[in-house]
């Protein structure tokens, strides 16, 4: 029987076997060139790197290159919040740390030390990959979170290494991954793949699929793809990045690994494989220097888009809608798509936004029963909220406060629902979240022919409320068309109008829609009829909608809540007239 140390010793020698061959073999190519020349200001989000912090990595004096394990002790951090004992070393190429305990078998520790230390030193030796920091390696028994760590994990500089992976052959996967920390992930993959001499056989038809999207980022996260799926990527990604070597040369090679290349990914991969992606067409840069990737505590991934973070998990895989690299893109370009549209109307009406810096969370069961939730820069999404919420949301965190900003709940919703609903976007939420068949529209429509009723809705009572609306609507708008078009208008003050029936049915008052007296009104369409007020308020008393985003961003002046009993009674005399 062969004991567990010399099996491990076996695979350590074939792998070491496996690098000298590859050295051999290409020794004789071209040594690399000098990159100094080449180091333009890089579009890449990854790449925040100077001059000055490239080159610290790639000189061999200033640094203890010992390589030495010293004791020393692991505090708590962000990605692993434990206390530990640790053995660490640092050369001039990574730092290298073992979590350790009193069970903790030295020489094992000493002898992985020596095969890590090879590994990158022959990685960088064949390809001199300059990073913006050393990449540090933390090897462990147990992830952040205490649980035992399974999977590598990969944190920019910092990759964390379960034990188990070392001993089952993934270990130069995980080092070229770690040093090619910069680069887009089918890069790293690929490089690994290069380096493993190991060819295997590709389905270029893979790279039509626009549901896979073989070779974007999220397609090399194990919790989005099957396990095929996730060797079809690599072995795709190895066979790419030969053909980028053989074609295109060993420079614009490393220029992808250290993600300053100026190469038009998709057009490459299109002559390669012959075979084009309806995605890529419209988002070719989601291959390359768009997005960079990281894991994320108590997250699958976290995606950094050079200006904001976004995190994903699947709390419910089996209904979750975030499940995939297209509905992950998808996400990502609605958001884009929110912001840019947010920021034109800024823009076109001398606003202040905040348009990056934010940390958008998706996916949480936490917030099941909303759209969402903006706290300063951070958004948080509902499992589901997000597909009709999003652009709500996003006004909420682009438009921001400063100072403290209103706490006016009927200016704050009321606003941004006018601006979701009718001045930025519109019905085209419902489009964009595959629910037309509940828009504000066809709700009305179901309701006044009968089609639902109040088991439908999540507040008992809003049928009758919405029977009252319907009045309304159709004494000035049609509901006759099947998905026809929303008069917003004519809706918000419909809702105002149902309102009004209500406070006298149930002797409340009206105007504490605006004016409370107590916190909230559990109604349906309150924001509606908030943003009926808004846009009386706007239309009608020709206050500049830049103001009431003004006064939303600060402080509201009382006068604004003055006008309260002309709005009520414009309502009644459109309802009497
Ligand atoms: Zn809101």
């Amino acid at each position: 029987m062969i004991s567990n140390k010399t099996r491990r010793r076996v695979t350590i020698l074939r792998l070491i076997i496996v690098i000298g061959i590859l050295l051999l073999t290409t020794t004789c190519q071209k040594s690399p060139e000098n990159h100094s020349a080449t180091n333009e200001p890089s579009p890449s989000p990854a790449a925040t790197s100077t001059e000055e912090a490239k080159q610290t990595t790639g000189s061999t004096s200033d640094v203890n290159v010992s390589g030495t394990l010293q004791e020393s002790r692991h505090n708590r951090d962000n990605i692993v919040p434990r206390i530990f004992n640790v053995l660490t070393s640092e050369t001039n190429q990574a730092k290298v740390t073992f979590e350790v305990n009193k069970s903790t078998d030295r020489f094992k520790i000493n002898e992985i030390h020596g095969t890590i230390l090879n590994m990158v030193e022959q990685v960088l030796d064949r390809f001199p990959i300059k990073t913006a920091e050393k990449p540090e390696f933390l090897v462990l028994e147990k992830d952040g979170s205490g649980k035992l760590l399974e999977q590598p994990q990969f944190y920019g500089k910092l990759s964390l290494i379960p034990y188990g992976a070392i001993e089952n052959g993934q270990l130069l996967e995980i080092v070229v991954k770690a040093l090619a920390y910069e680069s887009e992930p089918w890069v790293a993959y690929g490089l690994a793949g290069i380096l493993s001499g190991v060819q295997v056989e590709v389905d270029l038809g893979l790279i039509q699929d626009t549901d896979k999207l073989f070779l974007t980022g999220i397609s090399y996260e194990e919790e989005y793809v099957s396990d095929d799926d996730l060797a079809a990527s690599k072995a795709l990604a190895g066979a790419f990045m030969r053909y980028i070597l053989a074609d295109y040369g060993e420079v614009v090679l490393m220029e992808l690994i250290e993600n300053s290349s100026s190469l038009d990914v998709y057009d490459a991969l299109k002559a390669w494989s012959g075979e084009t992606n309806a995605y890529f067409d419209l988002h070719p840069g989601v291959l390359y220097s768009t997005y960079s990737y990281s894991d994320a505590p108590g997250y699958f991934v976290r995606v950094n888009d050079g200006n904001s973070n976004f995190y994903f998990r699947m709390d419910l895989p089996a209904t979750s809608p975030l499940k995939n690299p297209r509905t992950i893109y998808a996400f990502l370009d609605r958001f884009h798509r929110a912001i840019e549209k947010v920021s034109k109307f800024a823009l076109d009406n001398q606003i202040d936004v905040i348009d990056s810096g934010f940390h958008v969370y998706t996916n949480s069961t936490d917030y099941t029963f909303r759209s969402g939730m903006v706290e300063g820069m951070k958004i948080q999404f509902g499992q589901d909220g997000w597909r009709i919420g999003l652009e709500h949301e996003v006004i909420h965190a682009m438009l921001g406060t400063r100072g403290v900003g209103t706490n006016e709940k009927w200016l704050r919703e009321g606003l941004t629902s006018l601006l979701a609903d009718k001045v930025i976007f519109g019905p085209e939420i419902y489009e964009m979240a595959g629910y037309t068949e509940s828009s504000y529209y066809n709700i009305l429509r179901d309701v006044k022919n009968n089609v639902v009723d109040d088991s439908y809705f999540r507040l008992s009572g809003t049928f009758d409320f919405y029977k009252n609306a319907v009045g309304y609507y159709t004494k000035f708008a049609s509901l006759e068309e099947e998905n026809g078009e929303l008069n917003y208008d004519v809706y918000v003050d419909s809702a105002a109008y149902a309102w009004l029936v209500y406070c006298d049915e149930g002797q409340i008052s009206p105007e504490t829609a605006i004016i409370p007296t107590i916190s909230l009104h559990r109604v349906s369409l309150i924001y509606e009829v908030y943003a009926s007020y808004v846009n009386f308020l706007i239309e009608q008393k020709g206050i500049p909608i830049a103001d009431l985003v003004y006064y939303y961003q600060t402080e509201m002046p009382k006068e604004l809540t003055e006008y309260t009993s002309e709005w009520l009674e414009y309502i009644r005399g459109n309802w009497e007239g």
